[in-house]
């Protein structure tokens, strides 16, 4: 089987690189083993929220500029991320995905925990407040759905409540959703997303809600709605639309990400793009510098071929990066890794430190090939966090580095061609 380009996971970062080489006319195939970052994810897209000396970024296009010359956005060129950064909603908006925010500005979300964090951009669903001391209302009902324990109503009022807002908490009870409290690991965000989906189960719930209104005038719900389809989120948002409504995002799995994920897999299956879906990458051919073929677990003896290959693994979750105890690899290629050779210098033993190997990946040259035993493999191309050179954590860069990589190495590729 031959294709214009494989790609090897199908998160946010294979994709975006799949949608644009797909829209400029490529024959691609996705590959991906299984659930990606954004399963997981806040709902909200990080750029940069600081400098790796910890500085504070507000407007980070311009903050690129100074970063060190091996950071992914150093590599991709600071021209090029400002475009890509600037196109970034217009992408998702044609995706069917509606983000909040400016191209050349940062912003604040409130996380599960009741407290502000810098971001760039947020799916529709969640609202930005231009500074961390923002009160979002004055009188707040905090709706938690019974039995659910994903959606700390507490530490969210005290977040809330240091800011000088009012907030009352209640937990609504539907008929619906019982089965799920039989089991508490069944009671999660996507289970219930699934019930929610469901029309009638959702002016069920708007009814409940409207029932323990009082005189507040901003009403927090927990991002529990539309796991397929914003509409739901819509319709909530209408039917109680003299109060203002605010989705924050619960503990993992991520019903916005979720949404996302199956939104542009469907954009890009819609688009011509082969997705396989369960299926793991696990051997590579590569002579001379270039990749010649691919295998996979399932596809066993038979290989695949391309033109070119991107890696779009991820890092360490989604194990796109390997850590043995006495060293860290690249499992399909075995591309040389960005990393330390003492184990003790990979992480810090206190757990809210800045973690070392959050930064550790595959390096590149300019034009985002990736090296094997010191030479670049010239029809091989990297992108998302699979990439070394910076600690998405840390910095909070992690969406933006996925999505800007992907973008530049589909123009790479189809300018190549051309
Ligand atoms: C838990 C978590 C939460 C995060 N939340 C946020 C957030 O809220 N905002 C933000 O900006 N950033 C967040 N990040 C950073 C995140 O890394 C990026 O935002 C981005 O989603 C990463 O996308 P990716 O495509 O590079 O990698 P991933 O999303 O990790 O996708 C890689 C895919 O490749 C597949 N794969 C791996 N190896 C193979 C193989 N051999 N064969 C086939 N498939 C393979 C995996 O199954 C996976 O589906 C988060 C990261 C993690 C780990």
């Amino acid at each position: 089987m031959k294709f214009d380009t494989i790609i090897i996971g199908g998160g946010l970062s294979g994709l975006v690189c799949g949608i644009s080489l797909q829209k400029k006319g490529k024959r691609t195939l996705i590959i991906s083993s299984g659930q990606s970052a954004l399963h997981f994810s806040s709902g909200s897209f990080d750029f940069l929220d600081r400098m790796p000396d910890g500085t504070p970024v507000e407007n980070p296009i311009e903050a690129v500029s100074k970063l060190p010359a091996g950071h992914p956005y150093s590599v991709i060129g600071r021209e090029n991320v400002a475009a890509y950064a600037g196109n970034t909603k217009r992408f998702f908006e044609e995706c069917g995905v509606t983000l909040s925010g400016d191209p050349d500005r940062n912003r604040f979300r409130i996380t599960p925990a009741g407290v502000f964090k810098r971001t760039w951009m947020s799916i529709g669903d969640f609202a930005l407040a231009d500074s961390d001391r923002e009160k979002i209302g004055e009188r707040i009902l905090i709706v938690n759905i019974l039995g659910f324990l994903d959606f700390n109503t507490a530490f969210i009022a005290e977040g809330l409540e240091n800011l000088g807002s009012q907030c009352r908490c209640t937990a609504v009870k539907i008929d619906e959703l019982e089965h799920l409290r039989k089991n508490p690991s069944e009671m999660r965000a996507t289970n219930i997303a699934r019930v929610l989906d469901r029309q009638e189960v959702t002016d069920k719930f708007i009814a409940e809600v409207k029932a323990a209104l009082k005189d507040e005038d901003t009403i927090v719900l927990p991002a529990v709605f539309g796991l397929k389809n914003k509409s739901v989120t819509d319709s909530i948002k209408s039917s109680l639309g003299d109060r203002k409504v605010v989705f924050i995002a619960t503990m993992p799995p991520s019903v916005p990400g979720i949404r996302t994920q199956l939104q542009l897999r469907s954009v890009y299956e819609h688009s011509g793009g082969e997705y396989l879906i369960g299926d793991t990458v696990d051997k590579a051919v590569v002579s001379k510098n270039s990749v010649m073929s691919i295998g996979t677990v399932n596809f066993g003896d038979m290989s695949l071929e391309a033109d070119s290959y991107v890696l779009a693994s991820g890092s360490f979750f989604s194990k796109g990066l390997v850590a043995l105890p006495d060293r860290i690899f690249e499992p399909v290629f075995g591309l040389d890794v960005d990393c330390p050779a003492e184990r003790k210098d990979w992480y810090s033993t206190q757990l809210f430190d800045r973690q070392e190997y959050v930064s550790f990946g595959v390096r590149t040259d300019a034009g985002l090939h990736p090296f094997k035993s010191g030479e670049p493999v010239m029809n091989l191309y990297a992108a998302g966090s699979v990439l070394s050179g910076c600690n998405s954590l840390y910095e909070g860069c992690g969406a933006g580095v996925s999505i800007f990589s992907a973008m530049r190495v589909a123009d790479l590729i189809s300018n190549k061609e051309e």
